[in-house]
């Protein structure tokens, strides 16, 4: 059950599949851009981060940094009809094709035959032709799915009224009325205000339409200002920071780690040693009667105090370590990050510090901080979301080995089992409860219900560019 894409358990996200169409010409940029969509999984809305083409960003680790996503590929060339399975069963959830292919009859057909939860049109502007294939072709698909229709465009053609108004039809049916009555109550009134011997009342009758059309574009048409003008308007306006706890299954997995042979390496560095080391300094200690003499002996005796780090705790030694019995190592074994850190070639005289360990490790001067920044790693990992600790399917060679390592002693098999797919692996797909396991994602998901419901009542795309995206970073 837990393998197959299409039990019910993990079957294909409420908001898939999404048709994407572009022209041929962008396609390629497209298919960048698809890496900072994230398309977010709510019943019945969907979230699109639209991150700015130009930010510096890397679209990559923007992406992963949030949980496993699916990036889906183009549709085209020889690799088609594979695509198109892969959206049929919920392996992708996006699919992106030019604008040529998608009014191609065959591929048209292909196209037809899937159940499309949205499309985007990217260069809305090239549809405002009603009678063009490519216009018609994309009212029957959205008719055939009774999906919604998002267009992206830079140039809306505002003074074509009919192109206006076929453009708008296509995203909200019915929404101007038909084209007859249109005309004759806003286009026709509008014209005559513009013509230069126009009468005062035709100009006073010009301006009362334009009103009339502003106020019925406004829900249907989002203008998306210049990064510019955003930056003005939102971030400083909206900012707000917004505590989550994290899901149970983080809480879970976050106390494993940290019992976790190097993260208690770590928590314990400043501890007194407990192997006699600081007997003496104890006993004196206990002698004394009051607080005030209490901290003036701390005081002047703290360099004879030694700590775990500088005593017998540099290294995650082996508990069951034992002088006599050879057949453990010193090291444990499963302390990955400072094994992985310090296994490296013997006899490179650049990278020989101090000791060598169990015949392979080469400790550092500054163990055990060296290990500070991959456990952090992996903690912050974990408070995005858990399945970051599973090992994605695009992994290789020696970092694959390493991740698998490091999921082997971090998701013990009750962990392991709460996670998509249950094993070391990132599931395929997205799963239905990817938000769930993830404190972040859940709040973010409340926000975004609450502003969608308190602004619109019917379902529509949020758009966010990365001036915005900060909003939600938390
Ligand atoms: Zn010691
Ligand atoms: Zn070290």
């Amino acid at each position: 059950m837990k393998n197959s894409p299409i039990s019910e358990e993990v079957g294909l996200p409420g908001f898939a599949p999404i048709l994407v169409i572009a022209p041929p010409s962008v396609t390629k940029n497209w298919e960048v851009s698809t890496k900072i969509i994230v398309i977010w999984p709510l019943n019945f809305c969907c979230l699109v981060f639209l991150i700015n083409l130009c930010s510096t960003i890397s679209l990559q680790n923007e992406f992963s940094s949030w949980g496993h996503f699916n990036v889906a590929p183009i549709y085209g060339g020889s690799g088609r009809e594979k695509a198109l399975d892969r959206i049929k069963i919920g392996l992708d959830f996006i699919l992106i094709v030019g604008k040529s292919t998608f009014t191609r009859a065959d591929d048209f057909e292909a196209l037809i035959s899937v159940h499309w939860k949205m499309i985007i049109v990217d260069e809305y502007h090239e549809y405002k032709n009603h009678a063009s294939a490519a216009h018609m072709r994309l009212a029957d698909l959205r008719d055939k799915s009774a999906c919604p229709v998002i267009g992206m465009t830079g140039t809306l053609m505002q003074n074509n009224h009919k192109e206006l108004y076929h453009l708008i039809d296509m995203v909200r049916p019915g929404l101007f009325g038909d084209w007859s009555t249109f005309r004759t109550d806003i286009s026709d009134p509008l014209k005559y205000a513009r013509a230069k011997d126009a009468k005062a009342e035709c100009v006073s009758m010009g301006k009362d339409r334009q009103k009339v059309l502003d106020r019925m574009l406004k829900p249907v048409y989002l203008v998306r200002k210049k990064e510019e003008a955003l930056k003005d308007n939102l971030t400083k306006k909206n900012e707000k920071v917004v505590f989550c706890q994290l899901s149970d299954v983080q809480k879970q997995l976050y106390r494993h780690i940290l019992t976790l042979p190097d993260y208690d390496l770590l928590r314990f560095a400043n501890a007194p040693c407990e192997c006699g080391v600081n007997t003496q300094y104890f006993i004196r200690y206990k002698k004394l009667k009051t607080k005030k003499e209490q901290i003036a002996y701390q005081r002047r005796h703290k360099d004879q105090l030694k700590s775990k780090k500088r005593c017998c705790f540099r290294y995650p030694r082996n508990p069951y370590w034992d002088d006599n019995d050879l057949s453990e190592p010193f090291i444990d074994p499963d302390a990955i990050l400072w094994k992985q850190l310090h296994d490296k070639p013997i006899g490179d005289p650049d990278s020989i510090e101090e000791d060598i360990l169990d015949n392979k490790y080469i400790t550092c001067k500054q163990c055990p901080s060296c290990i500070q920044l991959p456990a952090m790693m992996k903690l912050m990992k974990i408070c995005s979301h858990p399945s970051l600790l599973q090992v994605a399917h695009s992994e290789v060679g020696e970092s694959k080995r390493k991740k698998l390592e490091f999921a082997e002693v971090a998701l013990p098999p009750e962990i392991r089992s709460k996670l998509p797919g249950g094993t070391l692996y990132q599931y395929e797909s997205l799963t239905n409860n990817h938000v769930k396991l993830s404190g972040k994602m859940k709040t973010l998901d409340y926000l975004v219900r609450l502003e969608l419901l308190s602004t619109c009542p019917v379902s529509v795309l949020f758009f966010v560019v990365v001036t915005c995206f900060a909003i939600f970073l938390f």
